[in-house]
């Protein structure tokens, strides 16, 4: 098994860390990603203390300790006064329980401590340039076929291509993820902008009737990100980095606390961007011959409980340990999703659900409602341990 030729699709988040993963086994995978140079978009990532047990076992604790946010007490605060309405610990309580805390990040320092770390196993494991277009398998292997009409072939193939996946398409027929009623802006604000005082405690959420506002430091402090959900009935326009303004971000959040809008006025305009957000119902399963899917390929998700990346993360540890305890390429695929898609699917459904509970009108219940629990964690999504999980 050691000897296979793993190819992987798509240098983000997921695949880079399935390529660490599989290196760390003993595999020489290869990671074939279509854009010319490795970058991540600037924006913040939330990691629960299942990715951080992943991380850890990736060699990359020293990223989480130097390059992430430590949040301790977060606070959800009501959005027209900013009442505090509950306060959720991020730090003691989840190492005492589940022996990690949580972690925000930007998701650049991840990446770039993902790449670097698989280059440094294996300086060619990355290969630029290379948008696959179509893929074609037989009982032996697959061939994957590049928008530059080169081909190559390989014994197993992971689609970790994102929530637009060509692999998914390719092997599942056409399954384009839903828009789900929900925008989202994100921006990036110089900390040394932003007064002090808006900041306490620095990282949390502010809740409002279909509204939704994350806001935490990142990149040790230099800059505060956030993100800002409201709803739409329709979205045509595509990707995730669509340029919007202020005033219109200033718009929407017009009848909000100024602990909202005055971090919103001073974001460089330069750094503020929106999208439209989507998802699908989860998939029977991942898997057609010697060609598996892997995060947001195999499960694009809301954002609400900040899980895509986690479950991405999860995905890769999984995916490597079910090749490193198997005879054949199909056994090792048989394995990791039957460790995963329950799981993936469960935190899909959950994301909706948390979009809704955040989103309702009655902000001033959202105690009650959620009996002072955090979304993710009240709902058991941090006993799962992906180093640990039978396979
Ligand atoms: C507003 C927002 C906030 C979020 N916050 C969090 C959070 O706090 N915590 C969290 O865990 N998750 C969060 N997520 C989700 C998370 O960003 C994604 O789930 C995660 O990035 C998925 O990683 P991926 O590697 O599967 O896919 P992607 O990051 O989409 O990477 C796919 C890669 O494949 C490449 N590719 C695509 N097509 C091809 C092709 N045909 N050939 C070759 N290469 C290709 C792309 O260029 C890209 O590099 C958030 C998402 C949003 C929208």
């Amino acid at each position: 098994m050691k000897e296979l030729d793993i190819g992987i699709i798509g240098g983000g988040i997921g695949g880079l860390s399935a390529a660490l993963a599989l290196q760390r086994t003993g595999f020489r995978p290869v990671v074939l990603e279509q854009a010319p140079v490795l970058a991540e978009v600037g924006a913040g990532i939330s990691l629960s203390p299942t990715a951080a047990h992943a991380l850890n076992h990736l060699g990359l604790a020293e990223t989480l300790q130097t390059q992430a946010y430590h949040p301790e007490d977060q606070c959800v605060r009501h959005y027209r006064d900013g009442r505090p309405l509950s306060w959720i610990n991020r730090g003691r309580s989840l190492v005492e329980k589940y022996g990690e805390r949580y972690y925000l990040i930007h998701r650049a320092d991840l990446h770039d401590a993902l790449a670097a770390a698989v280059r440094n196993n294996d300086a060619k494991a990355v290969e630029l340039d290379r948008r696959c277009v179509d893929l074609t398998q037989d009982s032996t292997g697959v061939t994957v076929h590049f928008a530059d009409g080169s081909s190559r072939r390989f014994d197993a193939m992971i689609g970790a291509d994102g929530s637009r996946s060509a692999v998914r398409h390719q092997i599942f027929g056409a399954l384009e993820p839903q828009y789900t009623g929900y925008i989202a802006w994100r921006g990036l604000v110089p900390m040394e902008r932003v007064p002090p005082e808006i900041l306490d405690p620095p990282s949390g959420v502010i809740i409002g009737p279909g509204h939704l506002v994350n806001r935490y430091p990142v990149r040790g402090g230099e800059l505060l990100n956030f993100v800002a959900f409201a709803e739409r009935k329709a979205w045509v326009e595509e990707g995730w980095s669509i340029r919007s303004t202020v005033e219109e971000l200033l718009d929407e959040f017009s009848d909000w606390t100024p602990l909202v809008r005055r971090f919103m006025e001073l974001v460089p305009p330069h750094l503020l961007f929106k999208w439209g957000l989507f998802d699908r119902e989860p998939l029977a399963t991942w898997t057609r011959g010697r060609v598996t899917l892997l995060g947001d390929a195999a499960h694009p998700i809301l954002p609400f409980l900040g899980h895509g990346a986690v479950l991405a993360i999860e995905d890769a540890v999984v995916l490597a340990r079910a090749f490193a305890a198997s005879d054949r390429v199909e056994e090792a695929f048989e394995r990791y999703e039957n460790a995963r898609r329950e799981r993936a699917a469960f935190v899909v459904i959950q994301s909706r659900n948390a979009a809704r509970m955040f989103h309702a009108p009655d902000t001033e219940t959202y105690h009650e409602r959620t009996q002072g629990k955090a979304a993710d964690e009240g709902i058991g999504l941090f006993s799962y341990n992906p180093v640990t999980q039978p396979i």
